[in-house]
């Protein structure tokens, strides 16, 4: 048998390849449930932007046509939203796009990438696929940022540092003063990817936020998605915000149309629907309050979280997994170091209340036995 272990590029072995879990349809039929709610990968649980919705309606008759590959007007959009000029924003096919874009032009062969632990997987994929070091530095006890020890990690071989504010899976987030703070620690090498996929969902005065003060750092990227607040995961549409210099070589290394047609007149769209957001933001509002009271009830430890999704303390995550899926909820478990823990997203409040009553009865046969 012929096999292409000698031709592969070196790292790529180390790479796992992602493995999606049982779709809804799937655990449906393999165990005969009525119903199955997902609460598995952050998404909205009021759906996609209305105002999305019937922007892709107009856009459909316009397909057999390539997209902008500048996504100029969805750019504008974004650069008015955040009052930084257009050459400052990228838009990518999901987050994902612009975090495998950085680290393709930026990393070499044994450069290194600090990241926080635990948190999102795509900042190491990045680095595999280039062959890059990464240095991962626990989040403290209570899962909050450890800056020092972040500032701690770099080294002359740093390229990038990652931070995920509300972190996913943690939900806790990192303060402003704090970000302030580790840039002024960092040398001038090393580029400060801050992922902000989740901060429209905190309203945390001391949170960090992409302000003018954060971009004028010529070494800060901000990413954003459409996939979360928005509801528009199954898009893909993420943007990231940062000089126009360095957008300048990320360009180069970008597909040409990597920005579907649709996705940007819905991406556009749905930056103005002020009232989608807004009901998006008091549901999780809401859900964190009836997750917090079932915690207390059950007497299970909750992270206090900033973002659409709770991690709960069940003692054995991936059996709870399962439990929960034979019942029909659909949660996430098996993140590295959390064994104890499943990650719970945030459905509407009758889909959590579905979720905590089939909770609470796996608790009680973990109780009993
Ligand atoms: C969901 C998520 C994203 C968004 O990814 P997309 O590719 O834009 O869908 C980015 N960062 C984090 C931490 C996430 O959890």
């Amino acid at each position: 048998m012929t096999t292409f272990q000698n031709q592969v590029r070196p790292g790529i072995d180390r790479i796992q390849p992602y493995v999606p879990g049982l779709t809804d349809d799937e655990l449906r039929r393999r165990y005969g449930l009525k119903r199955v709610i997902k609460l598995n990968a952050n998404e909205n649980a009021l759906g996609p932007s209305p105002l999305a919705l019937e922007a892709i309606q107009r856009e459909l008759g316009q397909l057999h046509h390539y997209p902008d590959g500048g996504s100029q007007f969805l750019r504008d959009e974004i650069a008015g939203f955040h009052s930084v000029d257009a050459s400052q924003v990228l838009v990518g096919n999901g987050s994902d796009d612009i975090i495998k874009l950085i680290s393709e032009t930026f990393l070499n062969p044994g450069d290194e990438v600090v990241v926080p632990a635990p948190s999102f997987s795509q900042y190491q994929f990045g680095a595999f696929i280039m062959q890059a070091q990464v240095k991962e530095v626990p989040l403290g006890p209570g899962f909050e940022y450890d800056v020092k020890a972040l500032a701690e990690a770099v080294t002359p071989r740093t390229k990038l540092l990652y931070l995920c504010s509300p972190n996913n899976p943690t939900g806790t987030y990192l303060r402003h003063s704090d970000a302030l703070w580790l840039l002024r620690q960092l040398p001038e090498h090393v580029i400060v990817v801050v992922d902000l996929a989740y901060n429209d969902f905190t309203e945390r005065r001391d949170r960090v936020v992409d302000n003018a003060e954060l971009l004028s750092d010529p070494r800060v990227v901000a990413l954003h998605t459409f996939s979360k607040m928005y509801g528009l995961a199954g898009l893909r549409v993420g943007y990231g915000l940062a000089s126009a210099d360095l957008w300048g070589y990320v360009h180069r290394v970008r597909e040409p149309f990597n920005v579907n047609r649709v996705a940007q007149r819905a991406a556009a769209a749905a930056l103005k629907d002020s009232a989608h957001v807004e009901a998006s933001r008091q549901l999780v509002q809401a859900s964190r309050e009836q997750f917090s009271r079932f915690a207390d009830v059950e007497g299970l430890v909750a992270i206090p979280t900033e973002a659409n999704f709770v991690l709960l303390r069940t003692g054995d995550g991936v059996e709870t997994t399962r439990r929960l899926m034979e019942r029909g909820v659909m949660v996430r478990a098996g993140f590295a170091g959390l064994a104890e823990y499943v990650r719970i997203t945030f459905g509407t409040l009758e889909e959590n209340e579905f979720c905590l009553n089939e909770l609470g009865s796996v608790l009680k046969e973990f109780a009993s036995v």
